[in-house]
């Protein structure tokens, strides 16, 4: 199983390149499911014309268009590879037998019943199939699967037909200690967990899609991620560290950026038991989801305190209104918005047994003038919000504070970072 993102995918000569790699593949002996994205940055320019038209385009009619991006990759590099002598089919997600739930825009996948891509594999064709999309049953509508979803789509067939491994190819050689195109220092790693690789994933590092992580390792996919560009070993998403063949595991194995976040405050909300509870019901109910949250001990003589959550910044402009229809209920005195801000998280297995991490990242960023304004920890994660401005300047400092920085500059080949 091979997915390549958009920047592998960008003209119709990098289409070429990409064929000559499959074919190649194929000529090794190996039955090739190929899952592929839109060309570059197609999906954001679609995403971009939708706006142009209605501010708030219908959801099942915004998922008609983004597919498209993904057709048109898949056919072009179908008719690449067939101009090279071999036989190549393309599927669409719902031919390809992706079955999800009914949530445009991130719908799950429920079932995937690839028999078209087995009976053509069978036949000896090398299967290309549309990332990022499947079909619901009941709607017997066209969905996506959210942004980054290809990488899914990859995973969820790379499962229901057994693959011995799950290429994911893109513009840089693998994961790294830190995007690349942020951190030049930035080194590639070699192995990571499935565990920090979700957390990463999570924290910002787009270079996987959080849910093809989660999805990989509830199936034991095995998921190598590297460049399309050249032939050099990725990354290996592992189980856990081979005690025998690595010294120890890593304290820190990599720092992650988001700047797609941002902060509401309901300020002088009653210090009393169940406004916090009224307060993320209203959230609840939003379907938005919530990252941090941060509540004040009240000024004992006002008895009032601020309750401060992040949150997808898409999701913000909902939340407020529907905080702000019932601020006569909880009985809070007024909202922030605050979209400016960014958060850093660092991530390693190692931290787990290591005491004192939190005070080097602390140390670290104080030493450079940067505020912290929010923390929050997991067992293998420490994540801070900062000022958007100060985020890159943020993960250079302490990707060099925890000794993470490479010998060379790191290459990143294509793309935009889009
Ligand atoms: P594709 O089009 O192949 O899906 P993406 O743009 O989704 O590619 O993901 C690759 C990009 O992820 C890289 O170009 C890089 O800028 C970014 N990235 C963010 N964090 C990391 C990381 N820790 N390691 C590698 N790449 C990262
Ligand atoms: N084209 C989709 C996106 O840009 C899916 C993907 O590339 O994984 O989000
Ligand atoms: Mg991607």
């Amino acid at each position: 199983m091979q997915k390549y993102g958009g920047s592998s995918v960008a003209d119709a000569e990098s289409i070429k390149r990409v064929a000559k790699r499959i074919v190649e593949t194929r000529k090794a002996g190996n039955d090739v499911v190929v899952a592929v994205s839109a060309m570059g940055d197609t999906t954001d320019e679609l995403l971009d014309l939708a706006h142009e038209v209605t501010p708030i385009p219908d959801a099942r009619e915004l998922d008609m268009l983004l597919t498209t991006g993904e057709r048109i990759s898949m056919a072009l590099l179908a008719m690449a590879i067939k101009s090279m002598g071999v036989e190549a089919r393309s599927y669409t997600g719902s031919q390809a037998g992706m079955i999800t739930d009914s949530r445009h825009g991130s719908a799950r996948i429920v079932e995937v019943t690839p028999v078209r891509l087995r009976e053509a594999l069978d036949e000896g064709a090398i299967v290309i199939v549309a990332g990022f999309q499947g079909f619901n049953r009941d709607s017997k509508d066209i969905t996506t699967l959210g942004r980054g979803g290809s990488d899914t789509t990859a995973v969820a067939l790379a499962a229901a037909l057994e693959a011995e491994v799950c290429e994911i190819y893109t513009d840089v050689d693998g994961v790294f200690s830190a995007d690349p195109r942020v951190v030049k220092k930035a080194h590639k790693i070699d192995v990571v967990t499935s565990e920090e690789m979700l957390e990463l994933a999570a924290a910002g590092a787009k270079v996987l899609y959080i849910r093809a992580v989660e999805y990989a390792r509830r199936h034991g996919v095995t998921l190598h991620v590297r460049s399309s560009f050249n032939n050099s070993e990725g990354t290996w998403v592992v189980d856990a560290y081979d005690k025998e063949k690595m010294v120890e595991e890593p304290i820190i194995t990599g720092v992650a950026g988001d700047l797609n976040e941002a902060k509401i405050t309901v300020v002088g909300v009653p210090d009393v038991p169940g406004k916090a509870a009224d307060i993320f019901e209203i959230v609840a109910r939003t379907g938005a989801n919530i990252d941090m949250i941060v509540q004040n001990v009240s000024a004992a003589a006002t008895g009032l305190t601020d309750i401060s959550f992040t949150l997808l910044k898409a999701e913000g402009e909902k939340v407020l209104t529907a905080l702000k229809a019932e601020q006569g209920d909880v009985g809070y005195e007024s909202l922030q918005y605050d979209d400016q801000i960014g958060k850093l998280s660092v991530v390693g297995a190692g931290m787990r047994t290591s005491a004192g991490v939190s005070a080097q990242l602390f140390r670290a960023l104080s030493d450079a003038g940067i505020n912290i304004e929010m923390i929050s920890t997991s067992e293998i994660r420490i994540s801070v919000v900062t000022r958007a401005d100060s985020l890159n300047d943020a993960m250079r400092i302490v990707h060099t504070a925890f000794g993470l920085d490479g010998e060379l500059d790191a290459e990143v080949h294509g793309g935009t970072g889009r």
